[in-house]
């Protein structure tokens, strides 16, 4: 029997068992819900899985104008390198977005098993002015601090195009050299910031900002993963509408 053995979580046990069609299926459901709370918008949004075999299953680039018409058939399967496994069933010729990168980076911790990237908007504020967001409510204190990776998009644009260093962006991913030269720097740093912190998600998942751009949520499953999301972009909020009621 499954469910006694032993030193296995329950979160453990159900990533096990989540088939490749109930992946597909709980990331349309996601993506929805992201679009129906208002976390994401058309700007872009990007989720991924850890299936059973190791491999990555994570929606398209290119789709941010329909995440909310999105199907279980929009998604592809990378490896943990980024190169294509599967295309995706209806539209083959779609890729995953850059910003993937940092998905991969931080699925090297084996807790991981699902992320969530969006431009919520008010983990947003945080990001754009390079903060930290602080624990405040009492359902974020589990989470702890939600640090800003400085990675400065133009900045490392200007360097790329100044240094042009050979890249070869992974063939599951969308080929854009200079954001992928960027997304490397920012999964980079997020795995050297959240390293000392990866014990925390035999618990519970985390999150991180990349500033001015938007936020990176990890979880032992998706739903978890979109639990912390709903969780800080709260914190966020109520931080903001404290501070316009005077000082904290
Ligand atoms: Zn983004």
């Amino acid at each position: 029997m499954i469910f006694n053995s032993p030193g296995r979580s329950i979160f453990a046990i159900l990533a096990v068992m989540m088939s490749e069609t109930e992946a597909r299926q709980k990331m349309e459901e996601i993506l929805h819900d992201l679009w129906d709370r208002g976390h994401a918008n058309t700007t872009g949004v990007s989720v991924s899985i850890r299936l059973d075999d190791g491999n990555i299953l994570v929606d398209q680039t290119g789709a941010g104008f329909r995440k909310c018409r999105v199907a279980a058939g929009d998604f592809l399967i990378i490896d943990l390198n980024g190169n294509l496994v599967r295309p995706a069933p209806l539209i083959p010729q779609k890729l995953a977005p850059v910003n993937t990168g940092v998905h991969l980076a931080y699925y090297k911790n084996p807790l991981a098993q699902a992320c969530i990237h969006a431009h919520a908007p008010y983990s947003q504020v945080f990001a754009c002015r390079g903060e930290t967001i602080n624990p405040y409510t009492l359902q974020s204190q589990i989470l702890g601090e939600v640090l800003c990776i400085h990675a400065d998009d133009a900045d490392l644009k200007k360097e790329y195009r100044e240094r042009k260093p050979f890249i070869e962006v992974p063939s599951g991913l969308h080929a854009r050299p200079d954001v992928w030269y960027v997304m490397q720097k920012v999964a980079e740093l997020t795995a050297k910031a959240l390293e000392p912190r990866n014990h925390e998600m035999e618990k519970h998942g985390l999150a991180i900002t990349h500033y001015q751009h938007g936020i990176f949520v990890f979880g032992r499953n998706l739903d978890e993963a979109f639990d912390n999301l709903e969780r800080v972009e709260a914190n966020a909020r109520t931080i903001i509408f404290s501070r316009m009621m005077g000082q904290i």
